[in-house]
């Protein structure tokens, strides 16, 4: 099987495109390596893809017309998994538009790809922030969505534009609804890695809000399970939740990184963000129906592995 994986340089894509490249597949990455943060981290992300034989990349734009036609007519993928996006709820809040062109435009530019060189599946990464302050303890994927911040109403917007292409071109899609992804390489904006990082430095984590705050976190490799499930369904339109059905609050997920990295840490608190949700939690019955899904590393595990991972590739 041929797979495009746009955002493929970045964290869950290029433990994405590994897996894809282990089970036989010839694997395309399309990314534009932009400074969401540092590009050479990109690149080294992608250090055991390179290798492989299986594994073309290409340096180019979602948004390049010039670059995604070039890509297919050469490649012709029959999947594509899109995960090329500016991720992430603050950046959202102050600088909206820019979202609109990469997770709103960019999306319809894919499955514009999709729709006149006949892909066969295309896989969306959504985002838990799309339930935003929905109210229930598990987000079920009937739950009536309440968007809060920029990121979360461009997600929910490039689903429903999923949900068109699939009823109007007879595209079958997955959009898959992520929940707090974790594990090595995991974007330095995000807390498991700013928490550990200032740990290390001895420098203060500011946390908004009261630290009561939850979420759901879920293991890379289980994320990744669920895509490859995803890519095998049947459907013609599914939205899945794929988390780990546990919440952990931001002052316990503290507990555990000063544990694993046997070290205090400093805290400052904030007043609570705007566009910050104040729980997650994944009813995950759907996957476990439609996928097989079963989500296999607990957070005590796989912070000891993101641990083990930052002490060596980045503290040195
Ligand atoms: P990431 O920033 O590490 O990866 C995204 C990649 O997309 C980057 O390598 C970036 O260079 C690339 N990219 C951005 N704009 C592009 C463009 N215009 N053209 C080509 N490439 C472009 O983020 P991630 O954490 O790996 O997230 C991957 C996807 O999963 C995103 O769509 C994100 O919104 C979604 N998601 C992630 C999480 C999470 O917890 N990490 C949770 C929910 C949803």
């Amino acid at each position: 099987m041929k797979v495009l994986v746009t955002g493929g340089a970045g964290f869950i894509g290029s433990h994405l495109c590994e897996r894809l490249l282990r089970s036989g597949s010839e694997v395309i990455c399309l990314d534009n390596f932009n400074d969401s943060y540092t590009p050479s981290v990109k690149r080294k992300n992608l250090d055991c893809c390179v290798r492989c034989s299986h594994f073309r990349l290409v340096k180019g734009d979602i948004l390049d017309p010039e670059v995604t036609d070039a890509v297919m007519e050469q490649e012709a993928p029959e999947t594509i998994v899109h995960l090329a996006a500016l991720a992430g709820v603050r950046g959202s809040v102050l600088d909206p538009l820019s979202y609109v062109d990469t997770d709103v435009k960019g999306t319809v530019a894919m499955l514009e790809c999709c729709r006149k060189y006949g892909v066969k599946k295309f896989i969306f990464a959504s985002s838990s922030s799309v339930y935003g302050n929905s109210g229930t303890p598990f987000m079920e994927e009937n739950t009536p969505p309440v968007q809060v911040s920029p990121y979360a109403a461009a997600k929910y917007s490039g689903e429903l534009f999923c949900r068109t292409y699939s009823h109007l071109y007879g595209l079958p899609v997955v959009c898959l609804r992520f929940f707090t992804v974790y594990g090595p390489r995991q974007r330095p904006d995000m807390a498991v890695h700013t928490f550990t990082r200032a740990i290390v430095e001895g420098s203060e984590i500011k946390i908004f809000g009261d630290g009561s705050s939850t979420r759901d976190y879920t293991y890379a490799d289980d994320v990744i399970d669920g895509i490859m499930s995803s890519i095998d369904l049947p459907c013609s339109y599914e939205t899945i939740n794929l988390g780990n059905s546990v919440t952990t609050s931001i002052l316990e997920l503290v507990g555990i990184l000063e544990s694993k990295l046997g070290k205090k840490a400093k805290l400052s608190f904030l007043p609570a963000q705007p566009g910050d949700v104040p729980a997650t939690c994944a009813d995950i019955t759907k996957a476990r129906a439609l996928l097989g899904y079963d989500p296999k590393v607990p957070l005590e595990e796989g912070i000891e592995r993101f641990v083990e991972w930052y002490l060596k590739r980045v503290a040195g």
